[in-house]
């Protein structure tokens, strides 16, 4: 058998027609940038999300650097990341002149440890940035009563977590970033992202640095971006709304399954945070001999992937903040991560096959 990583074509065949006629609809009302395709998205995004706005935006990063400016982050300011993430998240705290401080994450969940952040708060310590890793809600009552009692902003970093629920309550709690990158849980056909928000001042603000600081047509109120979403991404992303809830459950129903087929084997399978619709954007596992058990799935025709082996605080990018041996969880759980096969379409003799070669390399 050949098991790709994601499978984006199998996706496709099933809303093909819809896709089509919808991105044609864009291409005869030439409405490339913003528009009404967008406008619609944004809506039923927010909806979704139980928000009051969702600002389309260009990219996941994007979504990322203006929730920072919008909260006025600057240079000699400090935001809190968690170093077990994607290099984005803290990226975009540099792109402000701020300076990323990053904090250890929980060994069951990988997501921040909120104690650990806290060691981390100093004078100049202005936002938290919690990433819904994997899929998973990072477990956020302490995080806010910690930001509270700091007073300091929360940006969730939700480029993973489209459909999460934290104890009941749909994510983002706070403000949320999302990424629409093709692989992401909702996927659009290029660069895609959004951010998800309750606050009005902060909604407003986005809005004038996605576009040149302008409002209305030729007056710029401050310097801005160029971070709009097209106008085809924002039809895609429509019609795939309606179904990402479905694909949502596939994608949990598969993560149990595979749960059950290596419940005896010695690998560490996905802890699941109590009252947490965790959705399962990877399902990743632990295992001792990380090298040795990705071979042998890569020749049995599994494709797999490692989501992050080199944690952000040891890239050449922050090497001289001299971080390396003070974050002991994220660095022992980094050489142990394999993400397997997940996708909604994954069959479940796909699934039992990928399980038996798992179980079969950690013997
Ligand atoms: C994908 C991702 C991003 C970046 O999103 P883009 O749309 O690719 O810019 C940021 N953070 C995390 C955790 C991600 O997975």
């Amino acid at each position: 058998m050949n098991i790709p990583f994601v499978d984006l074509k199998a996706q496709y065949k099933t809303i093909k027609e819809e896709v089509d006629k919808a991105i044609h609809n864009v291409l005869d009302n030439t409405a490339f940038i913003l528009g009404e395709n967008v406008e619609r998205f944004e809506k039923n995004f927010a909806q979704f999300c139980k928000a009051k706005h969702c600002i389309g935006l260009n990219s996941g990063t994007a979504a990322l650097h203006l929730a920072l400016l919008a909260n006025n982050i600057k240079a000699g300011d400090e935001v809190i990341v968690p170093a077990n993430s994607f290099f984005a998240t803290a990226e975009v705290v540099s792109l402000t002149g701020a300076k990323p401080v990053f904090a250890d994450v929980h060994e069951t969940t990988y997501n921040i440890n909120a104690e650990d952040a806290r060691k981390r708060i100093t004078g100049k310590t202005k936002a938290i940035i919690p990433v819904h890793l994997y899929g998973q809600p990072a477990d956020m009552d302490p995080i806010i009563e910690l930001a509270e009692e700091k007073d300091i902003v929360v940006i969730e970093d939700a480029a993973q977590a489209h459909d999460s629920e934290y104890k009941k309550k749909r994510i983002p709690v706070t403000t949320g970033c999302f990424s629409f990158y093709p692989g992401k849980n909702l996927g659009a056909y290029g660069e895609a992202g959004a951010i998800v928000t309750n606050d009005d001042k902060v909604a407003e603000k986005i809005k004038l640095l996605r576009a040149h600081g302008e409002s209305p047509k030729h007056h710029h109120h401050i310097p801005g971006y160029n971070y709009r979403m097209e106008g085809i991404q924002g039809a895609v992303l429509d019609v795939k709304l309606k179904y990402l809830k479905s694909w949502t459950d596939k994608r949990r129903k598969n993560a149990y399954l595979y749960n059950e087929l290596l419940e005896n084997a010695d690998v560490v399978t996905p802890f699941e945070l109590k009252d947490a619709r965790h959705v399962y954007h990877l399902y990743v596992i632990r295992v001792k001999n990380r090298e040795k058990v990705m071979n042998f799935l890569n020749k049995n025709g599994i494709a797999t992937g490692m989501h992050y082996p080199i944690p952000i605080h040891m890239q050449p990018a922050y090497k001289a903040m001299n971080m390396k041996g003070k974050l002991p969880v994220t660095e022992k759980v980094v050489n142990e991560i394999i993400s397997l096969p997940m996708f909604p379409e994954l069959t479940e003799d796909q699934i039992d096959y990928v399980a038996q070669k798992v179980k079969e390399a950690v013997k």
